[in-house]
């Protein structure tokens, strides 16, 4: 088995799969108040399809992680089944899951029974008329509990994503890293990136890695822990640790030349990179017969194309069409 190695050299071991592009949240920073127009049912690849693409990855193309991404994951019919036969796979991939954290609480321990090892969980602030204006819904208690019950089940460490937006919830930093030390939860901060459907990313609005080391520098003893490596966050012991907080400078400091990370998204199109302006489509391939080695063989070839960063700073930059709630973080 080959490794799945790029042009740049990097070799790919984490497959991202969105496994539908609905959501039952309007953050304002990913999808207008009325939402987007959803993927046609029958362009969604089914269970089976999932399974079968991500049973070719581990066993002929040395991805070793699965992440399950959306829109939002959990409002996948046969989620549950899903991660069971994930997890019976050989080699079995490492296991993760990406929320909003809506029904978690009814749902986590489901999913660590089926082989679910972690799970990230979006918060962007601890006021409940602060998410009502951010998320356009009432449901901060639903995704508090939903943390709560990721933790009794034991899908540790449960981290939480949090993007810090200025004027919006910038003041939130170290009240939301108290949460999180207090709860045993592990936080990460992720600078906003321009891939919302209105194409109004502001630069300016953005809090930088360098602004939220400060200000939970005015509370905290920050020590960074190491090399970053293909992992996307800086991570720091807080307070001598063992808790650590990380921050994700996807703007400011790019990971870009450790990227290990490849995309499958909920209608079949591999993506490169989180910022590719092409994408491969292995749904038609999968539907007209393809046999296991072309559907290899395509996956290699998207990667094989892929470019050296996400070339924001470019002034030829280009944003994806498709929006993020469609690819999966
Ligand atoms: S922006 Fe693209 S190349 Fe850079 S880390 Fe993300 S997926 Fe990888």
């Amino acid at each position: 088995m080959a490794a799945l190695v790029d042009g740049f050299g990097r070799v790919h071991t984490d497959l991202r799969v969105s496994l539908t592009d609905k959501c039952n949240l309007r953050c304002s920073y990913c999808m207008p108040p009325e939402g987007l127009d959803w993927l046609p049912a029958e362009s969604v690849l089914t269970d089976d399809e999932v399974v079968r693409v991500v049973g070719i990855a581990v066993r002929d193309l040395g991805i070793t992680d699965v992440r399950l991404t959306g829109g939002e994951p959990l409002l996948r019919r046969g989620l549950v089944d899903i991660v069971a036969r994930l997890a019976a796979l050989e080699p079995r991939p490492r296991l993760a899951l990406t929320t909003n954290g809506i029904g978690l609480a009814r749902m986590a321990g489901g999913l660590a029974a089926a082989g679910l090892d972690r799970i990230n969980v979006s918060l962007d602030t601890m006021h409940r008329a602060t998410f009502v204006a951010l998320s356009r819904r009432d449901r901060l208690d639903d995704v508090l509990a939903g943390l709560d019950a990721a933790r009794a089940a034991g899908l540790t460490p449960v981290k939480v994503n949090t993007v810090l937006m200025r004027g919006v919830n910038e003041d939130e930093a170290l009240d939301l890293l108290d949460y999180c030390l207090e709860h045993g939860l592990e936080l990460r901060f992720i600078e906003q990136m321009p891939l919302d459907p209105q194409h109004g990313w502001d630069r300016d609005v953005m809090v930088t890695a360098e602004e939220i080391v400060a200000t939970l520098s005015a509370r905290h003893t920050l020590t960074p822990v190491g090399e970053r490596g293909s992992n996307p966050a800086e991570q720091y012991l807080v307070d001598g640790g063992p808790a650590v907080v990380g921050v994700i400078a996807s703007v400011t400091k790019p990971f870009c030349a450790a990227c290990d990370r490849v995309r499958l998204t909920a209608d079949g199109q591999v993506r490169n990179c989180l910022f590719a302006t092409e994408e491969s489509d292995l749904r038609t391939a999968l539907r007209a017969g393809a046999d296991d080695a072309m559907v290899a063989a395509r996956i290699r070839a998207a990667i094989a194309g892929k470019r050296a960063g996400h070339g924001i700073d470019d002034p030829l930059f280009l944003q994806p069409i498709r929006p993020m709630s469609a690819i999966g973080g």
